[in-house]
Order: structure tokens, then C-alpha cells, then sequence
């Protein structure tokens, strides 16, 4: 622990040190913490290649997270890359299915999907457009391209909610595009969908896990400087050219997930160009009960949902 010097002791030394010394005694404190507190860059701890899969009615995608390489990224549960001009990898989309517990996030790109729920609330999801869905306590709903050919493109993410919050009302946060600011980071653009970033916040509010969710555009040679808050995780998913991370510059190529350590900074860099989808988290630090689209603490908890769901009580508030 850093000792006090009262001014009666520095005085009392007065004629036996120099000043240098005493000035240095004098903020015993504040250059320690200072350098504590300088930017940590975060070190890149894994890359991992997301993997084909099949969803919904037979929809072919990309599990990035979520899968069997890395089954949870607290608070993440689940990032899919869509990214098909196949009409047979998308068209049947995702029929009616049930949420409880935890929150999915849309993210388009190119293509439309429409949305639609039990208790009649609908949308369509444009190129550029979110979704923040807070699935909580249950919602049932179907997610249907509205194209019969053409490029789909976008992402589906799952983010986990605190017991405290897993049985709460649900709630849309529906993004039109020009609600998603587009934003300079140094020399680099970035759509902001939710969280802070470059003196910006983003649209989506009202988060428990006060997530960053950025859509991050790197021109060739340019380089990324993006700060998030210490004890949040964070990872990056890499969905076009190359991206370096990490004072090390580990590459990653598109269809790559990255995975940060410890750190409030992120760097990135391209020689090429590339853009990436960046995420960041207040881990929840509570156990995971999973089983297909339920997600909650306890074997308990998940058979109760399905129960509600046989019997039509998922929805009930
Ligand atoms: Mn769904």
C-alpha cells in the first residue's frame, strides 16, 4: 500500500534529501495509478474457422460461435453467417420456433427476411437493418426470406440474459439502416448498432449485458484503434478479405472468428482490406442450461419451458 507522507515528515527530512526525492514523495499515488490505468491492448487468444451447418427448415449456414470449437463466449451464445445466392440454401428459412431466456440479434447485409410472431407483431429485415429481439419469459416466432432468388446475407446472434431477467417481458428492438450511424474510427468506418464507440452510442438501449456490436470497415493499410470496457469479453468475426489483431498482427481471413483476452483496447490493421463484425460483453458468470432454442440456468428451468411450450404457456406473461 502506497504510504502518506504528512507535510510535519517531509519537513522533518527537509535537510537530509533532495528535492527530487521529495517531490516524488510528495504523489506517493498518482503516477502508479496513472500507468495502471494506460490502455491495455487485448492479446488475440484463439482463431477459430466457423463451420457449415444446417438450420431451421434447411437453411445452410456458418456457426461461428456456438458450435463444438467454442460452445459459449459469456455473454455469447451463438453468432451464424448466412451468406448464400442459392435460393436452396435459403428459401425454406426458419418456420415457427420458440425463444426463452436469452435475446437474438439480426443483423442484414444483403436480401430481406420477414419476421413474424405469435402474438402478431411483424417486420421486415432490409439490407443494413437489426433486430434486438429480448426473447425472455417466451416469444414464438417465424423468420422467412422475402426473396426467391437473389444474395442472402447476415448474421444471427444470441446473446444470454442474467437469471433475473430471463422470464421478463419481451421486447423488439426493430433497426431501420439510417437509424445505424455510421461512424469514423481513425481511419477506419463502422456501422454502430449498439454500444459506445468513437464519442458515439448506438441505437439499441436498454442491454443488461451492455454489449458493443460494431460492423467494421478496414480500407487497405489502414489500422483500427477501438477501446472496450476492462472485464467485458470480446471477440471479432472476420466476413470479408484479411485482418490482423493484436500488437502481434495474428491474422484472420474472412469466415474466421477471433477471440480477445484481457485488455480496454482492440487494434486491428489490413494490408488488403477487409470488415468484420466486432462484439463485446458483460460476462453474466451464472451456469448455462441449453437445449436447442431455450437457454437457462438449470435442467429444471429447461424442461419447465418445454412443458410451457407443450401446453401453450410460453407466451403467457
Ligand atoms: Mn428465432
Amino acid at each position: 500500500m502506497a504510504r502518506r507522507f504528512d507535510r510535519r515528515e517531509i519537513l522533518a527530512q527537509a535537510g537530509t534529501v533532495s528535492a527530487a526525492t521529495l517531490l516524488a514523495a510528495c504523489k506517493p499515488t498518482g503516477a502508479q495509478t496513472e500507468t495502471s490505468k494506460a490502455p491495455q491492448v487485448r492479446a488475440v487468444t484463439r482463431v477459430l474457422d466457423s463451420q457449415p451447418t444446417i438450420e431451421g427448415a434447411g437453411v445452410h449456414l456458418r456457426r461461428a460461435l456456438g458450435g463444438n470449437a467454442l460452445s459459449l463466449l459469456d455473454p455469447f451464445l451463438l453468432l451464424d453467417e448466412f451468406h448464400s445466392d442459392r435460393p436452396e440454401d435459403y428459401v425454406k428459412g426458419f418456420p415457427s420456433h420458440p425463444h426463452r431466456g436469452f435475446e437474438t440479434v439480426t443483423y442484414m447485409l444483403e436480401g430481406a427476411m420477414e419476421h413474424r410472431d405469435s402474438i402478431g407483431n411483424s417486420g421486415r429485415l432490409g439490407p443494413g437493418s437489426s433486430q434486438w429481439m429480448t426473447a425472455g419469459h417466451g416469444i414464438i416466432h417465424s423468420e422467412m426470406p422475402q426473396q426467391q432468388n437473389g444474395l442472402m446475407w447476415g448474421f444471427q446472434l444470441w446473446v444470454n440474459l442474467p437469471a433475473a431477467q430471463k422470464l421478463k417481458k419481451p421486447r423488439y428492438q426493430d433497426i431501420p439502416p439510417q437509424n445505424i450511424p455510421e461512424i469514423a474510427l481513425g481511419e477506419c468506418v463502422a456501422r454502430l448498432v449498439a454500444g459506445d464507440a468513437g464519442g458515439h452510442t448506438g441505437p439499441v438501449s436498454g442491454i443488461v449485458t451492455a454489449p458493443q456490436m460494431l460492423d467494421v470497415k478496414v480500407p487497405a493499410r489502414g489500422r483500427l484503434e477501438h477501446d472496450t470496457p476492462r472485464g467485458h469479453n470480446c471477440f471479432a468475426y472476420v466476413f470479408e478479405g484479411g485482418v490482423t489483431f493484436g500488437t502481434g498482427k495474428t491474422p484472420a481471413h474472412a469466415t474466421q472468428l477471433v477471440v480477445f483476452g484481457p485488455g480496454d483496447r482492440v487494434v486491428a490493421e489490413s494490408v488488403e482490406g477487409g470488415r468484420f463484425m466486432f462484439f463485446a460483453g458483460a460476462p453474466i458468470g451464472e451456469p448455462v442450461a441449453r437445449y436447442g432454442p431455450f437457454v437457462m440456468n438449470t435442467d429444471a428451468e429447461l424442461q419447465q419451458a418445454v412443458d410451457d411450450y407443450r401446453s401453450g404457456k410460453l407466451v403467457e406473461i
